[in-house]
């Protein structure tokens, strides 16, 4: 837990803290692996090639985690990589500068809008795990179906801790192929209003508000409609 020095009533009553603490907090920077796991849930493979896919994007690219939009992320699947992204680069959905280009790619572009700059990287082709521990494939497919023994359990959980301690440590060229990357910057987000929908009441935003009968209506309760292109 973070401890905040100097509180001082406001004048309305409300706890107000001096601005020094506020800003560490706003910008509290994640910075270290343990910290990807910490926002993840796990420590996984896909975790820790992420985790050095935004490490060496953001030492290329010359970027400090995203404060603000500066930083863009392009990922181009929904695997747990994208989580260390998150983590470590600072780029999120809530700020919108992760950008999901789900197209089921092992593949990352990372763009500073400061020097307008970008990279792409790409998984190398071949399986990584079973490179970097060719007998625990077997082992793998057994734990997965639910039919090893706790014994086979335990050694696929120190098999994989050695498997992500490699992919931490082994040269990034070894895990990523860096390309031209395809995207222009994308704009910045827009900061749009909201508009109560005339059917259920709730608030959506404009953007995102759908016209029926006349009425501002959410998606919901405007029904889906296509004519399917
Ligand atoms: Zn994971
Ligand atoms: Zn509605």
């Amino acid at each position: 837990m973070t401890r905040i020095s100097g509180r001082t009533r406001g004048r309305n009553g409300f706890t107000v803290l001096p601005a020094r603490d506020f800003v560490k907090i706003m910008t509290r920077s994640f910075h270290s692996y343990e910290d990807a796991v910490a926002f993840h849930g796990h420590t996984c493979p896909g975790l820790a090639l992420g985790y050095r896919a935004a490490e060496y994007a953001m030492k290329r690219l010359g970027a400090e985690r995203s404060a603000d939009e500066d930083l863009v992320a392009i990922v181009e699947n929904d695997a747990c990589g994208v989580d260390a992204v998150q983590a470590l680069a600072g780029c999120s959905v809530g700020k919108g500068n992760l950008i999901m280009k789900d197209i089921g790619n092992h593949a990352y572009t990372f763009i500073n809008r400061k020097t307008g700059t970008a990279i792409r990287l790409v998984q190398r082709p071949e399986p990584l795990t079973e490179r970097l521990d060719p007998e625990a494939a077997a082992l793998r497919k057994k734990v997965m179906s639910g039919k090893a023994t706790p014994a086979e359990e335990k050694e696929f959980s120190g098999r994989q801790a050695a498997i992500i301690e490699k992919i931490l440590t082994i040269p990034f060229s070894e895990l990523f192929i860096e390309k031209e990357a395809r995207s222009e910057i994308p704009e910045r987000a827009r900061i749009s209003g909201s508009v109560p929908c005339a059917v259920c009441g709730e608030m959506v935003a404009e953007h995102r508000a759908r016209v029926k009968n006349g009425k501002i209506v959410c998606i919901p309760c405007a029904g889906e409609y296509s004519r399917g292109w």
